[in-house]
């Protein structure tokens, strides 16, 4: 299949709900634009887990998943389980980040994801993103929403590997979960490799995707009077 081209990226966005949604859901996605866009700045949103040992836990993850890169996390410290309660700080906060520099690319939490705080997330993201290419990673957990993702990214196994290892090697707290292992993060990432014929992939959905195909023709065919020269522009 012919893939769509993302270009260079050097304003990546991450929102999460909870210190490792991002890693599980895009870690390998993340580490492939670190390793393709050096310099590669990234702003990080985690609503909760602040100040403890959870933000620790995400501080070393995503060191390891972007080497190189400028990262700048914010972790607050909203309660686990209630963010629809706290849509105002939410929508403040991701506000807040909105106002800085334009991203090419913002990663949240996927909106039909059925955890609330994943969703809350989601739903505010394009609020304040109005004009930015948005995609939902999926979010691997007990609950069972998985579902048809759209958008597929191929990740070298290298890459897949170090997601996995980042994340078994740096939740500590999470590890209890019965589900919480390398096996089922891998076999996530080997079944949307099958979908498009490679053998590890991340998944998204899309918030909103717009095409460009060519450039737009800026001279016109059959002047009628006599004009200046004019230079054709990319400019829409
Ligand atoms: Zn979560």
């Amino acid at each position: 299949m012919q893939p769509l081209d993302l270009g260079p990226v050097a304003e990546l966005v991450l929102l999460g709900a909870h210190c490792d949604d991002i890693a599980i859901g895009a870690g390998a996605t993340v580490a492939v634009l670190a390793t393709a866009n050096p310099g590669l700045r990234v702003r990080a949103l985690v609503m909760t887990g602040g100040g403890g040992p959870r933000e620790d836990e995400e501080r070393a993850a995503l060191a390891a998943l972007l080497p190189g890169a400028d990262l700048e996390l914010q972790v607050l410290g909203l309660p686990d389980g209630r963010l629809p309660e706290h849509w105002s700080v939410l929508k403040t906060a991701v506000g807040a980040l909105a106002r800085g520099p334009r991203p090419d690319l913002v990663l949240v939490p996927g909106r039909d994801d059925a955890h609330q705080d994943h969703r809350a997330v989601a739903e505010i993201a394009p609020t304040a993103f109005r004009d930015a290419l948005i995609l939902g990673y999926e979010i691997l957990k007990w609950e069972g929403d998985l579902g048809r993702a759209p958008v597929l990214h191929p990740v070298p196994d290298e890459l897949a590997e170090l997601k996995v290892a980042a994340i078994t090697t740096h939740y500590p707290s999470q590890a209890h979960h019965d589900w919480f292992d390398r096996e089922a993060f891998l076999a996530l990432m080997r079944v949307r490799g099958v979908q498009c014929h490679q053998r590890y992939a991340e998944a998204f959905t899309a918030e909103k995707l717009v095409l460009s195909v060519g450039r737009p023709a800026t001279t016109p065919t059959t002047p009628t009077t006599p004009t200046t020269p004019t230079t054709p522009t990319n400019k829409e």
